[in-house]
């Protein structure tokens, strides 16, 4: 059998001797993966839109993305030394946009005709 992913020679798994496609290296198990999630995600694209519509489930995936950015901090460090630049503009630009909220709650301009 020849691997979709590294066209290397693998022997395929005793129990997916037919439709296993894809050698058991981690890289090709991870686009492997990928691929599957992609091909999912493509039937299946009004999932997650209904599921945010959801309070319970919303309240919940803030608390699983909360508690993944607690216990995997130095990943979100690392990512923005390497993208440390972009990260400077944007936040110029989010406080810029954040002065102007405050400046626009403590003197509210006319309302607009
Ligand atoms: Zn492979």
């Amino acid at each position: 059998m020849i691997c979709i992913y590294c066209q290397k020679e693998f022997e395929p798994s005793k129990y997916r001797r037919t439709k296993q496609r894809a050698c058991g290296d981690p890289v090709c198990q991870r686009k492997r993966q990928r691929d599957n999630l992609d091909s999912w995600q493509g039937r299946n694209p009004l999932y997650y839109r209904i599921k945010r519509m959801d309070p319970v489930w919303r309240a919940k995936a803030r608390q699983r993305a909360k508690r993944w950015r607690t216990s995997h901090r130095d990943r979100i460090q690392a990512y923005r030394a390497a993208t440390m630049d972009q990260y400077r503009v944007y936040m110029r630009e989010y406080m810029r946009r954040y002065r102007a909220t405050i400046r626009e709650k403590a003197a509210p301009s006319l309302p607009k005709e």
